[in-house]
């Protein structure tokens, strides 16, 4: 009887398991000098189930509770845009690290009525004649949201940097300059997660093969990525700068393993779920009397 009673409140508890301790400071890159090579892509720290086979079931478990705290935030951008938080998920990996599974898995649990998401791609000739912080200022996102960048402005402090796309002088200074833009966002009430998804150079290599491997994953497949492995400890560097000059409290680095995919997916939507957490939202107050609403609704 008591092992009954006790099996149907665990059934009904709607507090999903949590991390062994809050991933924001578990994945939260330290300040000082990176070296990706010493952080594990296989790591799966602070995972609270057995692994592969519980994965997508403990990332779907706090889809509820995002869910939730997802719709706080947009009401409040709705009743107060003024005053409304944003957040703003950066991601940012090697090719196959999952940015797209990411977006699929993770950030596909809220409304996407509250998300708005930008892919940065090779500069268009529009984009080209304005500053390089321009397409990303327009992509910041508005009161109530959640922004997601697929890429960022830290392309062009890595493409840039390796395919030497400008001269040294320039990108150099584009870490400073990239601060100082992050820090006025956040001023500006938005919450920055920055997730650097960090894919093993190995296990870039099955991914690369998988795609070829099938039709259906073709389309996926860029010849122009073998381009790039080809040049993987250059872009290491570019990565371990960018993360290491743009590392603030006001948006800070978070190095997610990815060479498991239920990890990474379970991660960046933990990663999300603490951060909405703290933002410690509230429903916006009624800005009518609600009492007198309610008596016209019945007369009406
Ligand atoms: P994908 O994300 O696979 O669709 O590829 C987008 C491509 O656009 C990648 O090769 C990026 O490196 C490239 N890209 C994004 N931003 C920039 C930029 N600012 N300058 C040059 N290339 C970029
Ligand atoms: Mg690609």
């Amino acid at each position: 009887m008591a092992a009954k009673k006790k099996s149907k409140s665990t059934s009904k508890s709607k507090s999903p398991q949590r991390a062994t301790k809050p991933l924001s400071q578990l994945l939260r890159l330290p300040s000082g000098p990176v070296d990706l090579s010493s952080l594990d892509t296989a790591a799966t720290h602070g995972f609270p189930g057995k692994g592969k086979e519980d994965g997508p079931a403990l990332t779907q478990a706090l889809a509820p509770e995002i869910s939730d705290l997802q719709e706080r935030l947009y009401a409040n951008g709705r009743s107060d845009p003024e005053n409304a938080k944003r957040v703003l998920v950066v991601l940012q990996g090697m090719d196959t690290s999952g940015k797209g599974g990411v977006i699929r898995h993770a950030m596909g649990m809220v409304d996407p009525q509250g998300i708005q998401l930008t892919s940065f791609k090779v500069p268009t000739d529009e984009e080209r004649k304005h500053h390089y912080l321009w397409r990303i200022r327009r992509a910041l996102p508005d009161p109530g949201m959640i922004g997601i960048f697929d890429r960022s402005q830290y392309e062009d402090v890595l493409v840039v940097r390796v395919e030497q796309l400008v001269p040294v002088s320039e990108w150099n200074k584009r870490y400073d300059e990239i601060n100082t833009f992050e820090k006025k966002a956040a001023d500006e009430g938005t919450t920055i997660i920055k997730c650097f998804l960090h894919v093993s150079f190995d296990e870039q290599k099955a991914r690369l093969a998988a795609r070829l491997a099938s039709p259906d994953k073709y389309w996926k497949y860029n010849p122009g990525d073998v381009d790039a492995r080809a040049k993987w400890p250059a872009y290491q560097q570019a990565y371990a700068d960018a993360l290491e000059r743009c590392n603030t409290d006001y948006a800070p680095w978070f190095v997610i393993p990815a060479d498991r995919k239920w990890y990474r997916n379970w991660a960046v939507a933990q990663l999300l779920r603490e951060h909405l957490v703290g933002m410690d939202l509230s429903w916006p107050e009624a800005t009518f009397d609600v009492a007198a609403e309610k008596a016209r609704v019945a007369r009406s």
